[in-house]
């Protein structure tokens, strides 16, 4: 049985000042919640603060992003060893904004979730498709390349420890959520491919769903076979929004 996931996305927002209020709120709201894992994954320079708010508490962390190198001279990156080191236990690898902005391509972010995965750190691997790719048809293809080069990039172990977040670039933080069909149609691709490898990480893997996850269309979306919760950007930071979608999938 997949223990659902509701994970936070703060992107490039929160402030050592906002910090503490959003998570006392968010720790006692999902506290009860015991069949779904909660998780905030808050920009670099948050990290420690966040990691001391959540000691003690149910809510694991995560990183945004991970370097694709273990170690070195490279300027501006954040090593895998670096995020252990502050208590993370996830790392989002390949967001659409980064594939889109900063050339996170299908390679870098395989590297990036082999690194992560050969350090003990379990990569959230986003794919997604364009709202042009969908519209020629093209999304299974475009999600089947995707996961496939990370598919292939991973060893057993990092098999072993890995989440799929299809999260279509339209539907994030625009308000356009996909439909609960749309959404399972490639959640049940996602698990086709994975069973594609093994009948035993098909069945282990989550895959979670994001763009525009609200507090009134979670519940529906979780609700489908292969949507094992939801990557939360906007909603993650309201308290109240973000108990509701951890409610909603527990
Ligand atoms: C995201 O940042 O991954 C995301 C899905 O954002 P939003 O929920 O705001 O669409």
């Amino acid at each position: 049985m997949r223990k659902a996931l509701v994970a936070g996305n703060w992107k490039m927002n929160g402030s050592t000042q906002m910090c503490n209020e959003l998570l006392a709120a968010m720790i006692s709201g999902v506290a009860g919640l015991k069949s779904v894992e909660v998780l905030v994954c808050p920009p670099f320079t948050l990290i420690g603060q966040v990691a001391s708010a959540l000691s003690d508490s149910s809510i694991t962390l995560g990183g945004q992003n991970v370097s694709a190198e273990e170690r070195g001279a490279f300027t501006g990156e954040v090593s895998a060893d670096m995020l252990l080191d502050v208590g993370c236990e996830y790392v989002i690898v390949g967001h659409s904004e980064r594939r889109a902005r900063y050339g996170d391509s299908d390679a870098w972010v395989a590297q990036k979730a082999r690194v992560a995965a050969s350090k003990g750190l379990t990569p959230i691997v986003c794919v997604g498709e364009t709202l042009e790719q969908r519209a020629a048809d093209e999304t299974e293809q475009v999600v089947g390349r995707q996961l496939g080069t990370v598919l292939d990039e991973l060893t057993a172990a990092g098999l072993d420890n890995f989440v799929v977040a299809y999260e279509p670039v339209w539907a994030i933080g625009t308000g356009k959520t996909a439909s609960s069909e749309q959404a399972q149609a490639v959640h049940a691709a996602i698990r086709a491919q994975l069973a594609s490898v093994s009948e035993a990480l098909a069945i282990k893997t989550r895959v979670l769903y994001g763009g525009s996850v609200k507090a009134d269309n979670a519940a529906t979306l979780f609700k489908q076979t292969d949507i094992d919760g939801g990557l939360i950007g906007g909603a993650s930071l309201h308290a109240k929004d973000f108990i509701a979608i951890c409610a909603a999938a527990a």
